[in-house]
């Protein structure tokens, strides 16, 4: 069986490295090198530029550091209550199961913590974030997010969600995992069964596939696993530069996902997170791809495009006005384009 690569000598027997590649050393402000067997198999060997590459092999770029940029723009850390739980909005939560992954990829918004290599939640660290949400009944959803929480065992997963749904039983659990990409075997069906014994309230799959080639037969059958059982599965990409920041890829990204009964989410401009300058795409040109998709996707199939604003702004949805002219009182005319360019008027009231 093909091993796992943590090592620039592993990956340089597959690959031939460009000197970006080389050049590149761990440091504070980047992720370690883990891909898993599956994930290098799906890169093309042949092509330097390869977008599924271009997510998990490191360059020496992610050790550059702009002023702009920080190691918590979304502020989880002021927001933290305890070892592991992040309070920023007030109905939800997001609860750190681990910041182990199965496979690290270079533009991780969360390489504050990603692969610090601190393990598993403890129970103690458990029992705490649950006593938080027995006495906040405000919080109606947690995120279980990490790192990647299914690299917990099931009988670890178990503990935690029994704790979590004893103290709210009524907590909408949003599983945040990248498996069905990275390592789509580990979703089995004992997985889902575990899953399926805390159904006093339901579960989402979050997952993340950024480009259509890492939607396989394997990671098909994994997604399949949880919506057959009733967990419904959202997708959320994240926009990189010369990964997937053209319409035509993510326009077959979406359709792909929506085929396979997987929801385009969100699109998330990349965060202004410290190292991750050279995946980020600028402004102007995601609103012109959104504006393109809009035309091309179905509305079922159109993710929302959004960023996280620095300093703990908060998720904002980015999309161009539609509205030309709005009546300066409640009733009147709005002058509204069309997705084609040209305008329509809308009687308010009709
Ligand atoms: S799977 Fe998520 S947490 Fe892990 S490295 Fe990728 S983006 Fe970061």
């Amino acid at each position: 069986m093909a091993q796992d690569i943590t090592s620039m000598e592993q990956l340089g027997t597959i690959l031939e490295l460009t000197k970006d590649e080389l050049e590149w050393k761990e440091s504070q402000i980047s992720v370690p090198l883990r891909i898993t067997a599956h994930y290098a198999g799906l890169i093309d060997p042949h092509d330097p530029h390869d977008p599924l590459r271009r997510q998990v092999v490191p360059t020496s770029k992610e050790n550059q550091a702009l002023e702009t940029e920080s190691d918590d723009p979304l502020a989880e850390v002021p927001h933290s209550k305890g070892q592991r739980l992040i309070h920023r909005y007030n109905n939800r939560v997001a609860f750190l199961a681990t910041d182990i992954c199965p496979m690290y990829c270079r533009h991780c918004f969360r390489r504050r913590f990603t692969g610090n290599m601190m393990g598993p939640a403890s129970q103690t660290d458990i029992l705490e974030a649950a006593s938080y949400l027995a006495k906040h009944p405000e919080v109606k959803e947690m995120l279980v997010t990490g790192g990647d929480p299914l690299t917990l065992s099931n009988d670890q997963l178990d503990f935690m969600i029994a704790s979590f749904r004893k103290a709210s039983p009524h907590l909408i659990m949003r599983i945040c995992t990248r498996y069905p990409v990275s390592q789509p075997t580990r979703i089995d069906d004992r997985l889902v069964a575990m899953l399926k014994k805390h159904n006093t309230a339901p579960f989402y799959l979050l997952t993340q596939f950024n480009h259509p080639r890492e939607i396989t037969q394997e990671s098909i059958k994994a997604i399949s696993r949880f919506v057959d059982a009733g967990i419904p599965a959202l997708n959320q990409t994240v926009l990189l530069r010369d990964v997937n920041d053209n319409a035509d890829t993510l326009e077959e990204l979406c359709n792909s996902l929506l085929f396979n009964r997987i929801k385009p989410y969100y699109l998330f401009q990349g965060d202004m997170v410290t190292g991750t300058a050279d995946f980020r795409v600028p402004l102007k040109r995601g609103l012109a791809i959104e504006q393109e998709l809009r035309k091309r996707l179905s509305g079922l199939a159109m993710p929302l495009y959004c960023a996280d604003l620095p300093q703990g702004g908060g998720k904002v949805p980015l999309c161009g006005s539609y509205i030309e002219e709005a009546p300066a009182t409640d009733t009147g005319s709005w002058k509204i384009r069309t997705l084609d360019g040209d305008y329509r008027i809308l009687t308010d009231p009709s």
